[in-house]
């Protein structure tokens, strides 16, 4: 989802939610709650939950805690139900000192987005997908990897093409027996069949000395939305295809 301000100053999350842009609390006139302040004492009194998220009041460490505090709580009060209807849709809450060129903020917006999705397998398939969709547009083209006839930068004066998608396939008789093939996702034009997350995330060498490397815990919706296991499968389940890998999240 990309984040979008309609002319009504308001962005539309999935499922039917919304948030309003204002320009300070004074305009809110419907009794809203500070998101830094869920907790279910505070909760559990409301009929409604509005939130009310000034991005002035907190920073981006806090992010991360701030999320998992609204998922817990989404899915204590869920069954009361969460925003109010208007003009068919649910508005959420309200975000003030919205800057909409701020990339940390943007990825806040989307992480709420997440935490309204009504299932897990929704919700790790949005995430699944942002953060590819992500990954993507941050090399495309751009020829980082410095291809030139089929061979990247890191394995120019060698023989091996393809880049990274290529691994050593073992034979019966062990590893002295192996050699090196294609990846099987890779397709004729030379594109991964398989939007495998772990590939993706995967930097060598010869990017990480042009500063290009990709950890889960500065990637905001890896780092909130998963446990320890299954930020491990996320690393390192590489040449695997997205359906396995969200079924292994599933099941961790
Ligand atoms: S990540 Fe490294 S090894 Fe893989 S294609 Fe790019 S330069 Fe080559
Ligand atoms: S799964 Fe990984 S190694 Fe295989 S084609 Fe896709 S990116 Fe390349």
């Amino acid at each position: 989802m990309e984040i979008v301000v309609d002319s009504k100053l308001s962005i539309n999350l999935d499922n039917n939610y919304y948030l309003k842009i204002v320009n300070n609390v004074k305009e809110i006139t419907i009794n809203s709650i500070d998101i830094r302040n869920l907790n279910l004492y505070n909760i559990l009194k409301k009929e409604k939950l509005i939130l009310r998220i000034d991005f002035n009041s907190f920073d981006k460490k806090q992010y991360k805690k701030i999320l998992k505090r609204l998922l817990f709580i989404k899915k204590i009060i869920s069954k009361n139900g969460i925003g109010i209807m208007e003009n068919s849709k649910f508005l959420l809450g309200y975000i003030i000192n919205y800057n909409q060129d701020s990339k940390e903020q943007n990825d806040f917006i989307l992480a709420i987005n997440v935490i309204f999705y009504k299932t897990r397998y929704e919700r790790y398939n949005y995430i699944y997908d942002t953060v590819c969709d992500y990954l993507d547009n941050f090399f495309y083209g751009k020829n980082l990897c410095d291809f030139k006839d089929n061979k990247c930068g890191e394995k120019k004066g060698t023989t091996s093409v393809m880049g990274c998608c290529r691994h050593y396939k073992y034979k019966l008789l062990g590893p002295l027996y192996s050699k090196l093939v294609n990846c099987e996702h890779l397709t004729k034009e030379y594109k991964c069949g398989a939007k495998c997350i772990s590939c993706k995330l995967y930097t060598c060498d010869y990017l990480r000395k042009k500063g290009i490397v990709f950890k889960i815990k500065d990637i905001l919706l890896l780092d909130v939305f998963f446990r320890p296991l299954q930020k491990y499968y996320i690393k390192y389940m590489v040449y695997t295809p997205k359906e396995k890998v969200i079924k292994r999240l599933m099941i961790t």
